[in-house]
């Protein structure tokens, strides 16, 4: 692990310095994968067309910018490295926080993976629609769809239009309708936290809806718990009107 300075810098651990073979001065290509956000590390340029270089100096390397924004990292991040399986290649990407996977509470589902976690019991807080973007080519793998739907079309201005919260639905015949509402909605509740508009003086809060909006943004949740916890984001927890405030 290692943190990354404020020019974007990081320092390369030994151990990867030796199995990339590098020295001061040599160097290193930069592969991304968009999907995973990981940085793969080469010595030799493989000709990819997104590829990016930073030169060895004292043991540091400089993240290029580019790679820095596709990572959504900056000064104070941390960096972890690690291999693939077959210790043939390495890569490094952002320490994420984790967190229990709420819909198994990291416990695993009797005889179905749990789709959010992989059955890995926690989940780990990246942009939410980098998560989702990752469960929409996964999804299959275990005979599930998801569809996300974020824009509609607009009679006025007859055209195709941003709605204000991306719709994310789920099918599948290998799962009990149970469950697919059950990782629906915690797609659907990420989306809620991340495209609701927040209050300008503390953007921890949200904005106050109406009971229309509400109603509207409810609408997108299939179970009563989901409902319940976005009621009381908007309406106890979270609002501006808080009494706290
Ligand atoms: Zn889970």
């Amino acid at each position: 692990m290692t943190k990354i300075t404020s020019k974007g810098q990081i320092w390369l651990p030994v151990e990867i310095k030796e199995f990339l073979d590098v020295s001061d001065g040599d160097f290193i290509y930069f592969v991304l994968d968009k999907i995973n956000k990981s940085v793969w590390l080469s010595n030799v340029d493989s000709g990819t067309t997104n590829n990016e270089s930073s030169r060895l100096s004292r043991n540091q390397i400089t993240i290029p910018l580019k790679i820095r924004n596709e990572l959504r990292v900056t000064a104070d991040d941390t960096i972890i490295f690690d291999y693939d399986e077959s210790k043939q290649n390495v890569y490094f990407k952002k320490k994420l926080d984790t967190l229990t996977c709420p819909v198994c509470n990291g416990k695993g589902l009797k005889e179905h993976t749990c789709i959010v976690c992989r059955d890995k019991g926690v989940v780990e807080k990246e942009f939410v629609m980098d998560e989702i973007a990752k469960v929409l080519r996964i999804g299959r793998k275990y005979g599930v769809a998801f569809v996300l739907n974020s824009t509609e079309f607009d009679e006025s201005k007859r055209m195709m239009v941003d709605i204000v919260f991306p719709n994310i639905s789920v099918r599948g015949k290998s799962y009990p309708q149970e469950l697919l509402d059950k990782f629906e909605d915690y797609y659907q509740l990420r989306i809620i936290e991340d495209f609701a508009p927040k209050s300008i003086s503390n953007p921890d809060k949200f904005m106050n809806p109406t009971d229309v909006l509400l109603d509207e943004i409810l609408s997108l949740l299939r179970t009563k718990e989901a409902k319940d916890t976005v009621f009381s984001w908007f309406r106890y927890e979270r609002n501006v009107f808080n009494k706290d405030e």
